[in-house]
Parts: C-alpha cells; structure tokens; sequence
C-alpha cells in the first residue's frame, strides 16, 4: 500500500486502520512547537508518542487516519515539555491507557499529573517489548530531566521506525542507533541565520542553538547523510519551526534527499502527515540489537 501524502486524511478506514500490521506503519498527527503525537503500528499493537494536544484535538485528529483511543495500548512519552505532554494525562485517564516514559521524565512530570497506577517508568538505556513491538529508547541530549527518543520495531518482521526529534547535537550513540530504520521522523526545526537574525529573545535563541536545543536544518541534513542506507525508504522531516524556517530553507539543506529517497516529505503544525507504510520486507536482512 503506497504512502498517503497529503496529510489530511489517512489512506485508512476505521476498520483496517489497526488490522494487522506486517510491517510498520506510522503518522503524525502535528509536529511543532504547538504540540505533538506520532501514531505508530507494528502488528496488532498501535501506540502514540508523546500527546501534546487536549483530548478533544487528539480524538479528531486520531480520527482523522481512522484510530479509535480505545486502540492505544500505550502512550510512549519522550520527555516532560508541554509541546509533548500537554494532553497526556488527561488522554490516559480517560481511556485508562498506560504512560511509559524514563525514570526522569515521570519525576519530571507525571509523580504530579499522571495516577500512579498508569505509570510505567523504565530504564532509558534498556528496551522492551508492547505487544506486537519492541522499543529500544535512545537518550539524548535535550533540556529536560532524562529525555529519550524512540525506535520501534515489529517483533516479527523487524521492519523499523525512528522518531528523534528535540536533541540539541548528534552523539554517537544516537547516529549508530538509528541507521538500523527504514523510516525516520527527525527534526529540522530551524536555519541558524534565520533564528540567530530572527526576533527572539536573545536567551531563546541560546537555548534552541545550544547543545542541549534543536537541531538545525544543517545538523539533521548531516545525520541524513550519516545514517542513510539502501533500505532507508521513508524520511519526514518533522518540529520545523515556523518563526525559524521555511520551505526554501528546508529545500536548500534537504534537496539532496528529496530527490533520492523514494519517499520524502515534511510535516506540519496543523496535519503532520498521513500514513507512511514501512514494508516488512526492509527488515528482513536487519540485526536486532
Ligand atoms: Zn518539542
Ligand atoms: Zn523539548
């Protein structure tokens, strides 16, 4: 099934939306600084990363590419900033949905907002598996407690899915853990010179060019470039700022790949994107680590 790009409405009816799924399916449902959440599914399991949307926003949107709240089997939480949490509590209790987040970022926020029976803290440097996927959390390099992006597989295909997103610099633990995935989801958030000429604060502009920020256009077109392999099929490019960047920008850092890889687009505030379908047999050759 090819991808949906239009971002505005899923490819999928409401009944096939969560059927099995061999391979790994992903959507976002609005990335940026107003708020995020990612859909992905592996198999018969569906989760959502972070909710930085109110319950009502993320019912539409979930309905928008067909998903029901009551198909989530948990919500994966990256870290405790409002553009990724706002929604989150409020989400799992009404649908009695289970939180999994680091040690760090359930301190950070959830010992206050989240009842402690949905709670699920676990070891940032250690993976584990929902249902019909595994999930290797990746740490990195952000201003919160303990922040950590994801990489999800499907348990019997290995067909795999990377979100990084809100990390201040590339390591190497992070550049050798994500060239295992045929689909990505990363941050392009800014241009350098357009946030450093732009009109934030001067501190503002410090903390999202630090180490400890957002990538820049330039920094996630060199992972690109680090991480890219044959069977990396499914690239979007997700968080873009819209004080920081814009279209031009983005196609001067990423033209390259535009062109290359077979399936390539940029998410947005207002829609994310539709559904990217990672085929289950990219992951027939990958080693599990
Ligand atoms: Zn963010
Ligand atoms: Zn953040």
């Amino acid at each position: 099934m090819k991808s949906d790009i239009d971002g505005i409405t899923g490819l999928f009816s409401k009944d096939d939306a969560c059927k099995r799924v061999a391979g790994i399916r992903f959507a976002s449902l609005g990335s940026g600084s107003k708020g995020n959440g990612t859909v992905v599914v592996g198999g018969e399991t569906t989760v959502l990363i972070d909710c930085g949307f109110n319950t009502k926003q993320v019912v539409m949107r979930l309905g928008r590419l067909g998903i029901d709240p009551t198909n989530l089997a948990a919500i994966l939480v990256t870290h405790e900033h409002a553009d990724h949490v706002g929604g989150v509590a409020q989400l799992a209790h009404r649908y009695d949905i289970p939180v999994y987040g680091s040690y760090g970022t359930h301190k950070g926020l959830f010992s206050r907002d989240l009842d402690g029976s949905l709670a699920r803290p676990f070891v940032a440097s250690d993976s584990f598996s929902i249902g019909d996927i595994r999930i290797h959390p990746v740490p990195v390099p952000h201003d919160a407690r303990e922040p950590t992006q994801y990489i999800i597989e499907n348990r019997h295909s290995l067909a795999c899915f990377g979100i990084l997103t809100d990390i201040g610099h590339l390591t190497p633990h992070v550049v050798k853990m994500y060239k295992r995935c045929h689909g990505l989801l990363v941050e392009g958030n800014h241009d350098l010179q357009m946030l450093m000429g732009g009109k934030y604060p001067a501190q503002l502009k410090q903390r999202i060019s630090s180490n400890l920020g957002h990538l820049s256009n330039a920094q996630a077109s060199s992972f690109l470039g680090e991480v890219l392999h044959d069977k990396l099929d499914h690239v979007v490019v997700g968080h873009i700022s819209e004080q920081n960047n814009d279209p031009q920008r983005l196609h001067e850092a990423f033209g390259r790949f535009e062109s290359t890889i077979a399936d390539f687009q940029y998410a947005t505030q207002a829609k994310g994107h539709g559904w990217v379908e990672i085929s289950p047999s990219l992951g027939a050759n990958s080693v599990t680590v």
